[in-house]
């Protein structure tokens, strides 16, 4: 693969201007394709984050706080389309830095200019209300931006989560401080070098790489970040929000899920079949929203089974830039986790496994797909977030028990039903804990329009569509007594 990399990684960007961490230390950025370093990041400390946080106070004091929405959803729009015309080149750079299919990373890519759109157009449509009172008063709301927000992304759909929380953020008028993920971040600065070229004025959008522990923990811990947006562990998220509280600033938080799909005797298995293979494997079930957990009504089991592992049985994975179904996981460390997770299902009963590709190198971060059967709906492999291509079928026999091993996990980010009857598409749609239902269908990770977020474990808040504008801004209510 030749070197997409069209910038200097291991600068930061703090006030418009692209700079080396002030430690002067930088960090390798590995391909999980091969194992091999792709180039060198900054490695951003807390003088970084304050250095960050500073100016994007003052760019809220100067010309991006004085600027009207429509110029700000402009803006975004142009950015929108910069991406567009690069969609190739970020591809690239997502396949070789998180091991993403090429088509899995271009389908990214046209998410994150999605949301550019999505969002400068919405700018300048978010409106307050007046208020019905009493008699000699007007009353009416007005939405305005938090001030400056700290953006914590992971390293699964950089792009993709980026575009929905930076993007509502700056459409809003708050000015960001994004920290990419330390083993992701080259979409994060290519993204940052197209927002300057767009004519994002300097300090609205600041990009500080480094560790979690140390750049990360800074930026939520920082006095003068007014909502922080995270999306990663639950454990993370914990000290995140815990960080927050300190500084009492609300925070979104987006912690992955152990997402269930339900399948019912009267379901149209050849349209589910693709959703529930796809979404268990995309970005090797590195993602927050997949399903990880098959829930089949006892009279189509054996079918949903024998069908889904022969589907399994074509899954192939390979280096990103050969476009397999599967990539790499993120890392080995990442690799480490879901292997111990397989090593937990021994006792289980395998229904089928993916193939690694015979030229995948020895030193990428691979591992076959993995559907397990007739998992015990108490069984770690079917109430942990493994974050791998691991799914497991669970078999049930009424619907009341079909909801109540759905709802029995600690998570609710999405879950699905697939039936034809529509008093239970309505019932399930009402009783299942979740923050998105999908009925004949799962929209794993898709939906720049739908509001998306977690309850239980799964966080809290939501981003997506209008609603992530709602989150990213707050209401004043102004009440004038004119007699
Ligand atoms: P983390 O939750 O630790 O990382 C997510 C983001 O938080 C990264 O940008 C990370 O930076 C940052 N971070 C880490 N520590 C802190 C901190 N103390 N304060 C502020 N920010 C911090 O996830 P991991 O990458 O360690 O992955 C572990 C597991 O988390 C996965 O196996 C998966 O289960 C889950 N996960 C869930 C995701 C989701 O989409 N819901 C996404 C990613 C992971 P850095 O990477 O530089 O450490």
């Amino acid at each position: 693969m030749s070197n997409p990399i069209w910038f200097d990684p291991s600068l930061c960007l703090v006030n418009g201007k692209w700079c080396p961490g002030t430690s002067g230390q930088t960090l390798p950025l590995i391909n999980p394709s091969d194992g091999v370093e792709l180039c060198q990041i900054a490695r951003g400390t807390a003088a970084d984050v304050d250095a960050a946080v500073t100016a994007a106070k003052a760019a809220l004091q100067g010309d991006w706080g004085r600027m009207t929405a429509l110029d700000r959803g402009r803006i975004l729009t142009r950015l929108g389309q910069l991406v567009l015309d690069r969609v190739d080149e970020l591809a690239m750079l997502e396949a070789m830095d998180v091991g993403k299919p090429l088509t899995q990373a271009r389908a990214d890519a046209i998410a994150l200019a999605r949301y550019c759109e999505f969002y400068g157009g919405a700018a300048d449509k978010i409106m307050g209300e007046t208020i019905p009172y009493l008699d000699g008063y007007t009353v009416y709301t007005l939405r305005e931006p938090h001030g400056v927000t700290g953006h914590i992304v992971p390293w699964n759909y950089p792009m993709q989560i980026i575009g929905r929380s930076v993007g509502a953020a700056l459409a809003m008028g708050n000015a960001a401080v994004l920290k990419p993920a330390e083993e992701a971040c080259l979409t994060a600065l290519a993204f940052a070098h197209l927002a300057v070229e767009a004519g994002l004025p300097a300090g609205a959008l600041n990009v500080v790489p480094g560790l979690g522990g140390e750049a990360g923990a800074a930026l939520t811990a920082h006095p003068g970040v007014h909502h922080i947006s995270f999306t990663g562990s639950v454990a993370t998220g914990a000290l995140v929000q815990q960080a927050a509280g300190r500084n009492v600033v609300p925070v979104t938080l987006e912690l992955g899920g152990k997402s269930p799909q339900l399948v019912f005797d009267d379901a149209d298995l050849d349209a589910a079949l693709p959703f529930l293979v796809n979404a268990g494997i995309q970005n090797a079930g590195q993602t927050c929203s997949a399903s990880s957990r098959i829930l089949v009504h006892r009279s189509v089991y054996e079918e949903v089974k024998s069908r889904m592992a022969q589907a399994y049985g074509d899954l192939t994975v390979g280096p990103a830039a050969d476009d397999q179904r599967l990539g790499p996981l993120i890392s080995e460390r990442q690799k480490q986790i879901v292997t111990g997770f397989l090593d937990q299902g021994a006792d289980l009963p395998i229904a089928a496994q993916g193939h690694i590709i015979d030229t995948a190198p020895q030193t990428g971060a691979y591992v076959r797909p993995t559907l397990f059967a007739d998992v015990p709906a108490d069984h770690t492999l079917a109430r942990d977030e493994i974050f791998g291509p691991v799914q497991v079928l669970i078999p049930f026999d009424t619907e009341e028990e079909a909801i109540a091993i759905a709802n029995s996990t600690d998570f609710g980010l999405v879950a699905s039903i697939w039936t034809r009857d529509g008093g239970r598409q309505m019932r399930l749609a009402k009783q299942l804990r979740s923050g998105q239902v999908f009925i004949n269908n799962y929209g794993a990770g898709g939906g720049v329009e739908l509001p998306f977020g977690g309850v239980g474990k799964s966080g809290h808040g939501r981003e997506k569509g209008f609603e992530a504008l709602y989150g990213f801004s707050q209401l004043k209510t102004v009440a004038a007594y004119h007699g």
